[in-house]
């Protein structure tokens, strides 16, 4: 897993732009997390952090791609994964052990942002649940498996299953 830690001590009180180009923060945690996607276009991240009084404000954006089978018809893909982000980031009291999720490490009184920890939760956030080829994929015929995007087949038109028409009669009695 790659890791990336920003000290947070230098950061002036107007804050700090950062900028994230390193394709292992996203690659790797692809790969440790064993996703089925392969890389796609390069990702780039922006990220600000503004100092407050008890945190830290983190607010940026990132885009890039991945290749993706397809829910519907398994074809590869490419699937833009892209978002904004913006949100406050507090460091745990001292003393406080629970097990609530922290992006901030105290570690001999020195704060650090995990920001790799932070892009791939905003990946996996801006991931679509059932990555589709396209709005209008056909998918694959239930029947003979054939992807209907480049192919028909006999099934589509097939009106007289004889097992269907059973279903169908069922239906009207
Ligand atoms: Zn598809
Ligand atoms: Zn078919």
């Amino acid at each position: 897993m790659t890791e990336l830690w920003i000290p947070l001590k230098g950061i002036p009180a107007e804050g700090q732009e950062y900028h994230f180009t390193d394709q292992s923060l996203w690659t790797g945690p692809m790969r440790d997390f064993g996703l089925a996607a392969k890389p796609g276009r390069d990702f780039a991240a922006r990220m600000f952090i503004l100092p407050q009084d008890d945190g830290f404000l983190v607010t940026g954006s990132f885009s890039g791609s991945v290749m993706l089978p397809c829910d519907r018809c398994a074809e590869e893909f490419e699937q833009a994964v892209a978002g904004e982000f913006e949100s406050f980031e507090e460091p745990r009291a001292p003393g406080d052990d629970s097990l609530d999720e922290c992006r901030i490490r105290r570690a001999k009184g020195i704060l650090d942002l995990d920001a790799s920890g932070y892009l791939w939760e905003q990946f996996m956030l801006a991931l679509p649940t059932s990555p589709m080829c396209s709005e209008d994929c056909k998918g694959l015929c239930p029947r003979c498996g054939v992807n209907r995007n480049q192919d028909s087949c006999a099934c589509a038109q097939d009106k007289g299953d004889p097992r269907l028409a059973v279903l169908r009669n069922l239906k009207l009695s």
